[in-house]
């Protein structure tokens, strides 16, 4: 669900702005569709921007907006132009950048371009000035959530997205920002290390309202961090756990804080219907998890999964590879953690991601620092490819990483067709004993198609 657009529009004063979203994803015509939006008396239109091909998709969608109407008002929000806020008001069709946090900072912008004030300058903002040269605002504190306006899922059409899903579920955000301080993450610089989250008792309530009116029946926590405060975390659970008619949810959890958690705590959140968690693993070295500042340990991760396993939480225990310098022997160390984790339960996961150097952190600093050319255009960031092995990964380790998932998949994806029991059983075999010669089963996948992708 588009949940920054629905911040953003929902934080308008919806007195005086009648904000509409729309998602591409949801439209057959997106453009004709966002033409046919903009009518007499619209202030702006805002796009919610992300690194790769989103990024690609927006500028499509902005050069089309302003070939029809050049003197409105295009806004970018979100991640990119969070990290690249100058960069972005440089190119000629998006006028103005929002910065971080963007519900406050994008009210005080429409309603200064609906009064016809200077919208510039603004904290927490970008824009071009009278030479066309970038300008950027002060920052601007980010706000606790709990003080900012409720997103109004009246604005989206939520029926749409359960179809989109597959599944009755809705997206939430709970919190923002983050406390931790991983190298490969963005979100240290965007939020600048600082979180909040809505009280408990209101998040449940509200969730529960957005249950009886929705009639989802499971809701996933989108938050980057939501068990940041376990007592908060713990009260939820336990109000969530009155509801007449249980609703399973999903929630981020880092290793540290899973190890934390008692058998009793576990056995609420169980109850709760609690059941699914994502804890980043990252690497299976304790000293590349070092490198990453991921400021947890191995054991952690492992009293984490036992403990999910006792109380039958599925899991996703994603991993990281191919870091730039990154040695063969610390990928097979992640390789092996991942098969140790995906051996244990087959409510577990673990997908596995090539690093790619994404823009703010400091690897990608790093990277850049020590020769890496990044895209330098808006074109050549949105070409950028998020999910395929960095031009430092040697080709043979590529496709040893490939084979991994592939055979991880096969061995403990459920269900299997009856036809695929001995190729699980000689999945499982090849991953315990590094057998991978004549693997013509994952030939003849590819050969199909089914291209053994990473996660
Ligand atoms: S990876 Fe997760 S825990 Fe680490 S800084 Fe980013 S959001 Fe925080």
């Amino acid at each position: 669900m588009p949940l920054g657009l629905l911040a953003v529009a929902s934080a308008l004063d919806r007195g005086r702005f009648d904000p509409r979203i729309i998602d591409a994803r949801l439209e057959s015509r997106p453009h004709e569709r966002l033409l046919a939006a903009v009518v007499p008396g619209t202030v702006c239109v805002g796009m919610s921007v992300l690194t790769g091909a989103p990024l690609g998709d927006a500028l499509a969608a902005a050069r089309t907006l302003k070939q029809k109407h050049p003197a409105l008002p295009i806004v970018w929000g979100g991640w990119h132009p969070s990290l690249f806020p100058t960069a972005c008001v440089a190119e000629p069709v998006v006028d103005y950048a929002i910065v971080g946090q963007g519900e406050l900072a994008f009210a005080e912008l429409v309603a200064r371009l609906a009064d016809g004030h200077a919208a510039q300058p603004l904290a927490g903002c970008a824009w071009r000035d009278a030479q066309g040269r970038p300008q950027l605002g002060p920052p601007r504190p980010a706000q606790d959530i709990g003080t900012l306006p409720a997103p109004d899922y009246e604005l989206l059409d939520v029926e749409a997205y359960f179809a989109l899903k597959g599944r009755r579920q809705l997206d939430l955000v709970a919190s923002q920002g983050c406390y931790w301080r991983c190298a490969f993450c963005a979100d240290p610089a965007v939020y600048r290390r600082g979180w909040s989250g809505l009280d408990p008792t209101v998040l449940a309530a509200s969730a529960g309202a957005l249950a009886d009116r929705h009639g989802f029946t499971d809701l996933a926590f989108l938050d980057e961090t939501f068990f940041t405060h376990v007592e908060r975390a713990l009260a939820f659970a336990a109000l969530w756990s009155r509801r007449a008619q249980p609703i399973t949810w999903t929630a981020t959890l880092r290793a540290d804080q899973g190890e934390r958690l008692t058998d009793s705590q576990m056995a609420v959140l169980a109850r709760s219907r609690l059941r699914r968690v994502l804890v980043g693993v990252e690497a299976g070295s304790q000293a590349m998890l070092d490198w990453l500042q991921k400021d947890i340990r191995l054991a952690q991760v492992m009293g984490t999964a036992e403990k999910l396993r006792r109380h039958g939480i599925a899991a996703d225990f994603p991993f990281i590879v191919g870091l730039p310098g990154e040695s063969e022997a610390s990928v097979d160390a992640s390789l092996a953690w991942a098969r140790r984790l995906r051996s244990m339960s087959p409510a577990f996961q673990t997908p596995i991601f090539f690093y790619r150097p994404y823009p703010g952190s400091p690897i990608t600093r790093a990277a850049e620092a020590a020769g890496c050319r990044l895209p330098d255009s808006l074109e050549a960031w949105a070409d950028f490819d998020l999910f395929g092995p960095g031009p430092w990964v040697a080709p043979s380790l590529g496709r040893r990483v490939a084979r991994e998932a592939f055979y991880l998949r096969q061995a403990w994806d459920p269900p299997p067709g009856r036809w695929k029991l001995p190729l699980r059983r000689l999945a499982r075999y090849r991953l315990a004993h590094h057998a991978y010669g004549l693997p013509f089963e994952w030939q003849l996948a590819r050969w199909l198609g089914h291209r053994s992708e990473l996660h």
